[in-house]
């Protein structure tokens, strides 16, 4: 069992939550991500590892209001307990020194892009985040990636209501018509934004990495659910990833791929909403 120590509700769509997993803290690295089953009758859901504090033995999340476990999860205080936190999963992320590295946190993708930014800062890269929401309120981790990540740090919105109006890519672009050295991007974010990204950055020959969300039941590459497409290849995104070259990423297929359960994931939503009235939004 892993107690919940923290939990704050960051917006009405994001929750940070810190949790007790000493073995996961000790290992894990950016870039990679956890699975968690709530109870004996919860699925398996995938999380990104945002911070970890090794001396308390805890691992910090920030994941979005999803579907129907992630409202669950949203329901937990501090002091429950979840049944299975597994990790370690995935490759972690390259940290070597580049150059000049932009990472790109597209909304609820940001929180992955922190420890990554920090640890390509650590080792001496000049780090550029670009962090995208759809409306201030959304907005988060600006401050931890100001003061532990970014050498410069632009924040966007859609609608202009904070920061720069307009999209990650926006920025991307201005930054590259200024004649910007870019030796490397680390994106994560909706696949829209990481496909349309690949495209800007393949034309400009800028190496280019991206975190693939696709759908996954036991993130151990067994069941073969977060299959992609990579440079023609098939690859599962739990194990041979998440980390893939942008530029030989089949977005298409993944896109259609992760919302191939769409109406499943709504009905089971209602129904749990329905059984559950009025403890949620
Ligand atoms: P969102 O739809 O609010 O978009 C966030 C930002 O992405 C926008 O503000 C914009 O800057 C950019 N964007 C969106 N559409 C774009 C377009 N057409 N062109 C250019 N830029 C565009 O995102 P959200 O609701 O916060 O969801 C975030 C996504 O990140 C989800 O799809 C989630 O699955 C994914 N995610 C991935 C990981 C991972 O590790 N791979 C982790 C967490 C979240």
């Amino acid at each position: 069992m892993h107690e919940i120590v923290e939990k704050e509700r960051l917006n009405e769509e994001m929750t940070r939550i810190e949790v007790k997993a000493p073995l996961v803290a000790d290992k894990i690295k950016p870039g990679q991500f956890i699975v968690i089953r709530m109870h004996e009758k919860g699925e398996r859901i995938p999380l990104t590892f945002y911070k970890k504090d090794e001396d308390k033995g805890t691992i910090q999340m920030i994941f979005q209001k999803m579907g129907k476990s992630t409202h669950e999860l949203d329901t937990y205080e501090e002091g429950d307990e979840i049944l299975d936190v597994v990790g370690p999963m995935g490759t972690a992320a390259e940290i070597e020194e580049y150059g000049t590295v932009v990472c790109i946190g597209g909304g609820v993708g940001t929180p992955e892009v922190f420890p990554v930014a920090k640890a390509l800062r650590n080792v001496g890269n000049e780090v550029i985040v670009i962090s995208g929401f759809r409306t201030e309120d959304l907005v988060v981790c600006e401050n931890e990636l100001d003061k532990d990540c970014a050498n410069e740090l632009y924040i966007t919105t859609d609608d202009g209501t904070y920061g720069r109006e307009g999209f990650t890519t926006d920025v991307l672009e201005e930054l590259i018509d200024q004649g910007t050295d870019i030796d490397l991007i680390h994106a994560v974010g909706p696949p829209i934004m990481m496909k349309v990204i690949a495209g800007i950055t393949e034309e400009h020959d800028i190496p280019t990495r991206v975190s693939l969300n696709s759908i996954m039941l036991d993130a151990t590459g067994m069941c073969g659910s977060c299959r992609v497409e990579i440079d023609g290849e098939m690859k599962l995104a739990c194990v041979d990833g998440p980390e893939f070259d942008a530029h030989k990423v089949n977005f298409e297929e993944l896109m259609e791929r992760i919302t191939m359960f769409e109406e499943q994931e709504e009905e089971a939503l209602e129904n749990w909403k329905e059984e559950h009235e009025g403890c949620c939004g």
